[in-house]
């Protein structure tokens, strides 16, 4: 068993490559921004309320955001027993201590946290090409300012947190989607060993 987190800039290419690993590796795959959109297209409060922040390309609150991660661990106890790479989240350094306590309470860790390094001027250009057709409520340029913005204010600190533990594992998120992931594998079988 093996618990990943993925990280990276917005468009850093976290969806594409966790879709790989979770196939590859048999882990439970948990997309945030794919949880909230599910609730958003469901028209659920949690759904109204994300789509406030989300649109604007703000983040959730880290009360609630930890709190629907926890409902979802909970009541994911045998779909995640394999392990789980964790796709959005942690985005704050709440979340990530949050996230480092609940898995010990579960008995298990994050022992891999891989870093999708991309430029900002290539996120852009990536998220403003998916936006033609995503149709997402974010990919548009102010959005797309707004969650750079975020990203290296109140996420890319959690790099710090992660290094100081020996958990971060940087790669070069400007490449082809196979070479990443030949990249991503031979970094989760080292920490598998
Ligand atoms: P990528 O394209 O690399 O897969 P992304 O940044 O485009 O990633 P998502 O991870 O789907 O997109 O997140 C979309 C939005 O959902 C975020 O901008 C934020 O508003 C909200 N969100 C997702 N995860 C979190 C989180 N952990 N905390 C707060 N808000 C979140
Ligand atoms: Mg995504």
């Amino acid at each position: 068993m093996i618990n990943i987190v993925i990280f990276g800039g917005p468009g850093s290419g976290k969806g594409t490559q966790s879709a790989k690993i979770a196939k590859k590796y048999g882990l439970f795959h948990i997309s945030t921004g794919d949880v909230l959109r599910d609730h958003i297209a469901r028209k659920t409060d949690i759904g109204k309320v994300a789509h406030s922040y989300i649109s604007q390309g703000m983040l959730i609150p880290d009360k609630l955001m930890i709190k629907i991660l926890e409902d979802l661990m909970r009541s994911r106890v045998e779909e995640t027993k394999h392990g789980v790479i964790f796709d959005g989240f942690p985005r704050t350094l709440p979340q990530a201590q949050e996230l480092d306590m609940l898995l010990t309470t579960l008995d298990t860790r994050i022992e891999a946290v891989i870093g999708l390094e991309v430029p900002d001027d290539e996120l852009t250009k990536r998220l403003l090409l998916r936006g033609q057709e995503s149709g997402r409520s974010d990919d548009n340029a102010e959005a797309i300012r707004t969650r750079l913005a975020v990203y290296h204010k109140q996420t890319k600190p959690l790099m710090e947190y992660y290094k100081e533990t020996g958990r971060y594992h940087a790669i070069n998120g400007v490449a082809t989607i196979d070479e990443i992931f030949d990249q991503i594998c031979a970094v989760i079988d080292k920490a598998n060993e």
